[in-house]
């Protein structure tokens, strides 16, 4: 049977319509995803698409699981999203205005104050400024974690191991070590949400060095060295 895309599922929550876009997959099983365009999508294989289209049944038990994905997802959403006609975004957790002032967008982080020069003033420029600006505000925070860890887990300094740090848009990880190429990577959202998330996942990432692959040692030694954050770690989720 050929199924034409794009596949939209629909749902009322709270009396708003939200909607689900369905990808199709030869991989076994579906995943429910916030992309970075803010959109939802549901990945599920061809396999399990037609059974569903076939069995009112099997659509009844994807959907309640997707009403139960929802809530939580939207959450994400709302931290994710830029609200370029409300002016405002989440700068670790917290709900910041900006201002568009000539050539000039400014926000503030704390008491500090960011001003980011503009060139053009249509939307997709002005966000894309504020992104590059908050990509260098995750960039000393993520420093600063990555370091500490490196004191507390090696007694070594981030200079000496000559690590490189970096920030990407990605949508399946919230950070990741090349042990050979010598980086990690922070994902750029994780400067949207509570700095605690950014600081458990430098954690993770560091202790990946004692321990390349996720078993009991591995949680072992991160909770040895900082229970408290190996504990954020182990409940953070981004989905
Ligand atoms: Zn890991």
């Amino acid at each position: 049977m050929e199924i034409s895309e794009p596949i939209i599922f629909k749902y009322i929550l709270d009396g708003k319509d939200w909607e689900v876009t369905v990808v199709l997959k030869n991989k076994l099983g579906y995943t429910f995803k916030l992309d970075k365009n803010g959109k939802f999508v549901l990945y599920i294989s061809k396999l399990w698409f037609n059974r569903i289209l076939k069995n009112p049944n099997e659509r009844n038990k994807l959907d309640k699981n997707i009403i139960k994905w929802l809530p939580r997802m939207i959450v994400h959403k709302d931290i994710l999203e830029f609200n370029f006609e409300e002016r405002y975004f989440y700068l670790w957790g917290v709900k910041t205005e900006f201002h568009i002032l000539k050539s000039f967008v400014y926000f503030k982080e704390g008491d500090k104050l960011h001003y980011v020069k503009i060139n053009r003033q249509n939307k997709e420029y002005i966000i894309k400024a504020i992104n590059n600006k908050l990509e260098e505000i995750i960039y000393d925070v993520a420093k600063e974690y990555t370091d500490y860890y490196f004191k507390l887990l090696f007694n070594t300094t981030l200079a000496d191991v000559k690590y490189k740090i970096s920030s990407k848009e990605v949508t399946t990880y919230w950070g990741k070590h090349f042990y050979r190429k010598k980086e990690i990577i922070y994902n750029l959202s994780l400067v949207h949400y509570d700095k605690k998330y950014l600081r458990a996942t430098a954690l993770h990432e560091v202790n990946h060095f004692k321990f390349p692959k996720h078993g009991q040692k591995f949680w072992n030694n991160m909770a040895k060295f900082d229970y408290e954050y190996y504990k954020i770690d182990r409940d953070k989720k981004m989905s």
